[in-house]
């Protein structure tokens, strides 16, 4: 019976009902590859790879040589160890992240898991102990319906399912949406914003917080403020995409 529910076998058929189209240019595609950009589009689509800040994850010009410190994070703490990110935040990607996000279409998850995926092949992340997706505030979540960082960790990390913790890190300060503020403001706006349930469950753990576009880090900098506070014992940061300010 379980058989019935195995997508394999239900591709060719899909395929018919539903064909694929590129997620930027909506060409019709063949097949299903998990990848839905065409050739064309696909070559806007650029994974980051060194040298970026070994810090921020920011990404330097091929010309700048080896991985550094970039002038931000020499000059400025982070509560994470380090910050990755798989993509740019610009077109064609930044366009499929906003509609998944704001407009709940789920037909690009698959593209963004197999993006990381062949991120990962030249990128290896810290093993993590848990997984935590950065929350929504309890009244965003349902209006959204969805938090969009807790189906990116699950698509993207489908073998550490069982490290997925999305109820430590709980968001208990409703703010406002942080577009178009600075980098001061952002971080204003979200300082205390979190709390963890169950610091007990984070203790001396190594704990990968994910989330789907790293943009001045506020963010993810305080959630990792608040579990290393509660004895995390080291924070890493995943994000789909980057932005580059
Ligand atoms: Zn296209
Ligand atoms: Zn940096």
């Amino acid at each position: 019976m379980n058989n019935l529910f195995r997508t394999e076998l239900w591709a060719p058929l899909l395929d018919i009902l539903f064909p694929a189209h590129c997620l930027a240019c909506s060409t019709g595609l063949r097949g299903r590859r998990g990848i839905s950009y065409c050739a064309k589009c696909l070559q806007d689509v650029q994974l980051l790879q060194e040298p970026f800040c070994n810090k921020c994850g920011i990404p330097f010009d091929q010309a700048a040589g080896e991985s550094h410190l970039c002038g931000y994070c020499l000059n400025n703490s982070w509560y994470f160890k380090q910050a990755r990110a798989v993509v740019r935040f610009e077109p064609p990607v930044a366009e499929a992240v906003k509609i998944f996000k704001y407009k709940g279409k789920m037909h690009g998850l698959a593209t963004f898991a197999a993006l990381s995926q062949q991120y990962f092949q030249r990128q290896q992340l810290p093993q993590p102990d848990l997984l935590i997706p950065v929350p929504l505030h309890a009244k965003r979540l349902r209006q959204r319906g969805f938090n969009q960082a807790l189906l990116l960790c699950q698509k993207i990390f489908p073998t550490w399912r069982q490290k997925i913790a999305p109820h430590i890190l709980e968001r208990n300060i409703w703010t406002d949406p942080q577009t178009g503020l600075s980098g001061a403001e952002r971080r204003r706006n979200v300082r205390n914003a979190f709390m963890v349930h169950r610091p007990e469950k984070i203790k001396h753990k190594k704990i990968l917080l994910v989330d789907d576009v790293f943009t001045t880090g506020a963010t993810v900098n305080e959630c990792a403020r608040i579990l290393v506070k509660n004895q995390a014992a080291e924070v890493n940061v995943f994000t789909f995409a980057r932005a580059l300010g």
